[in-house]
């Protein structure tokens, strides 16, 4: 299928993308990669009466290193930053994740912000971004602000971005912890079925701090608090990592769909939660 008719507006600087982000309001969507939303287009689950093409917009696609935080610009590509060592040092998790976000050619094009804001809740940079308590910039002509990604995804394919915000910029504090990745999708590069994305703090061989964030299992990406307050205090074990791994399963309740069925999806959960935590205690620096 092809796209309905749409008004195609290319603004040359952040500041006319954003007043015509206020004028369009609610009729407009802005256009990164066009990966996800293209495809939603073409099969008219959106039919947009504008798009505002933000690919000619300066300086949006770098990702720099700023004290302690990791920014990465609207318009950085995910094949970027899936190469880049300031990636793989300040956020080894997104480093370690990427290789499971699509293929080649859509991380060619495709940017982290586009699917950030995309919010698939089966794709993996939300869950990561929640592990590694990422933030948001949004500016619109009203003003900026900063949401927490744990305020941000809130619910399928929604966030808490109004229609005349843009993301600016996504902000990645850089800890001392170890990462861990795990995910089962039907075919690499497909979404996941489960994914576990982690973080574990280790300081005198106790596990001082813990994230644990999980997608494909709700309607969006979500933490689990129950399980990482297991974790908190204990040495790490693989007993520690099961209690947690039974935790998160007790307390999420996926769905069922065409792809898996719900008991399937916590088998994943109880499955892939200590495989994440072994390698995130592997991978925490010596403290
Ligand atoms: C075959 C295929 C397989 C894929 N597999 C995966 C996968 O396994 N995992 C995964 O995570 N993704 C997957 N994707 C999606 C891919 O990661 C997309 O690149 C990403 O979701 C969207 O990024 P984009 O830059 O292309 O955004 P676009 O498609 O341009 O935009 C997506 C949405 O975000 C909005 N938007 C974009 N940028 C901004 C901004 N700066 N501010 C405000 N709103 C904005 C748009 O208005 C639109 O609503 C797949 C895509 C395809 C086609």
């Amino acid at each position: 299928m092809k796209p309905a008719h749409f008004d195609y507006l290319r603004p040359a600087t952040l500041d006319e993308a954003l007043a015509l982000l206020a004028e369009r309001g609610e009729d407009a969507r802005v256009i990164a990669g066009g990966q996800s939303l293209v495809a939603m287009m073409n099969l008219r689950f959106a039919r947009p009466a504008a798009l505002i093409d933000i690919n000619r917009i300066a300086g949006l696609d770098q990702h720099w290193q700023d004290g302690s935080v990791l920014r990465i610009g609207a318009l950085a590509r995910h094949a970027a930053l899936a190469a880049s060592p300031l990636v793989r040092e300040l956020a080894p998790l997104m480093a370690a994740a990427y290789p499971h976000v699509a293929h080649h050619a859509i991380r060619n094009r495709g940017t982290l912000a586009g699917n950030l804001c995309h919010a698939d809740p089966a794709s993996e940079m939300p869950a990561v971004l929640l592990a590694l308590d990422g933030e948001l910039r949004l500016r619109s002509v009203r003003g900026e602000r900063i949401v927490k990604a744990a305020d941000f995804f809130i619910g399928p394919y929604t966030t808490a971005a109004q229609a005349d915000e843009l993301l600016v910029e996504v902000a990645i504090p850089a800890r001392s912890v170890g990462h861990g990745f795990e995910e089962m999708s039907i075919r690499q590069g497909d979404f996941a079925l489960t994914l576990v994305a982690s973080t574990l703090g280790i300081r005198g061989g106790r596990i001082v701090s813990a994230t644990l964030a999980y997608a494909g299992v709700d309607a969006h990406a979500i933490r689990c608090p129950q399980a990482e307050s297991i974790l908190v205090g204990e040495p790490p074990s693989d007993a520690v990592f099961e209690r947690a791994a039974s935790a998160a399963a007790a307390s999420i309740t996926p769905a069922s769909d065409q792809h898996a069925d719900a008991e399937y999806r916590l088998d994943l959960i109880r499955t892939l939660t200590p495989r994440a935590l072994r390698s995130a205690a592997a991978t925490a620096p010596a403290g």
